[in-house]
């Protein structure tokens, strides 16, 4: 091959994000220089966070260059090696962005192991399973039979969170979109409880889900589903505020029952898990662990081919997928 595809950022978004945003181009194949691997990426990872990194707004990263490749995690194989660790036909995880290809430094890739589907290194066994093992066992330090609420729960995220909390013995309750996302999260990962916040009586099922009250949110939405959430929650409680999703667009997030963190003596600790790199090592053994044992379930959402990619990222925004988002480039 001498040319690929790739996917570059063409605007900023105003608002609701656009398929024109997006521009899709062929590129001539770059040579690896020294220490760099060229890899053909099986799949691409699309996640929320790159809604934000498409803003040219104060974060915890710089925004997204216009006309780049957009950023986003892949995994792949090598085709052609200048790092003395790696060889053509190894499986690699990288930032490789929204592209069929890609040249990188071999000291920013890892090795994946084949012990799980290649794929579930995006998902479970990737960075999404990594920011729900932290965010549970660092900030909320689960201990049997406290109860734990995560929302967005049948996500790539969510998912993970909840069936860490059961195995941690604590009363794990999901927050999702819809009868058949509740039911799944419900069911089949096992959570006790799920609630559909679209149903329309989001105060009194939390309520009914929560006998206990609440002593960990796991926050990935905020907005009204986290004000709820607020209002249950037991003395010194802790919540990991790990995303935002429903003021993505920029709507409005703010929260009535602030008083409940003074009475309650809360803690609240935002995190981004790509600053905690140290944690990774151990995180993804055991979560690739529980994957190989069967013990750790999840589903994912694949969109076919590089093309399929802007329109994929839309519905994500909207909550179309069901589990990991993935776009399948080979
Ligand atoms: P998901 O796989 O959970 O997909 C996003 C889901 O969010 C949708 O399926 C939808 O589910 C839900 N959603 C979208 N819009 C809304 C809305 N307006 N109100 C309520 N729910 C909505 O994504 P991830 O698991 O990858 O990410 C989950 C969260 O974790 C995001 O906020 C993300 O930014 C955050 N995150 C943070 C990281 C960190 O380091 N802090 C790292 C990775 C992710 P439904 O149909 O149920 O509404």
């Amino acid at each position: 091959m001498s040319e690929y595809k790739r996917i570059v950022l063409a605007s900023r978004p105003e608002g609701q994000l656009r398929a024109d945003n997006f521009r899709l181009e062929t590129v001539p194949v770059p040579a690896p220089g020294d220490n760099e691997v060229l890899v053909r990426n099986h799949f691409l990872s699309l996640d929320p966070y790159m809604r934000m990194r498409m803003e040219d707004a104060k974060s915890y990263a710089d925004p997204q260059p216009l006309d780049e490749t957009m950023i986003g995690g892949t995994v792949g194989e090598v085709v052609e090696s200048k790092h003395p660790d790696y060889q053509p036909g190894d499986k690699v995880n990288g930032m490789l962005g929204w592209a069929e290809m890609g040249v990188a430094n071999g000291n920013a890739m890892r090795k994946v192991s084949d012990r799980i589907p290649l794929s579930a290194h995006l998902g479970p066994a990737g960075m999404p399973g990594m920011t729900a093992w932290y965010g549970l066992n660092r900030i909320i330090t689960p201990k049997a039979g406290e109860t734990v609420v995560v929302s967005a729960a049948s996500g790539a995220v969510g998912s993970v969170v909840g069936q860490l909390a059961k195995l941690a013995g604590c009363r794990a309750v999901g927050i999702a979109g819809g009868p058949e996302k509740c039911a799944y999260v419900k069911d089949e990962l096992g959570f006790d409880d799920c609630i559909d916040y679209k149903a329309g009586n989001l105060e009194a099922d939390i309520a009914a889900a929560t006998p206990d009250g609440i002593d960990g949110i796991f926050e990935n939405v905020g907005g009204e589903i986290f004000d709820t959430c607020l209002a249950r929650m037991n003395p010194f409680g802790r919540i990991a505020l790990c995303g935002l999703i429903s003021g993505y667009d920029g709507q409005d997030l703010s929260l009535k029952n602030v008083r409940v963190f003074l009475t309650m003596r809360l803690s609240m600790r935002g995190f981004i898990i790509a600053e905690h790199m140290e944690e990774w090592p151990q995180g993804l053994k055991e979560l690739t662990g529980l994957i190989a044992e069967g013990k750790l379930k999840y589903r994912e959402t694949i969109a076919e081919g590089l093309d399929s990619a802007p329109e994929a990222f839309m519905g994500l925004l909207k909550g179309r997928n069901f589990g990991k988002q993935l776009v399948r480039l080979v």
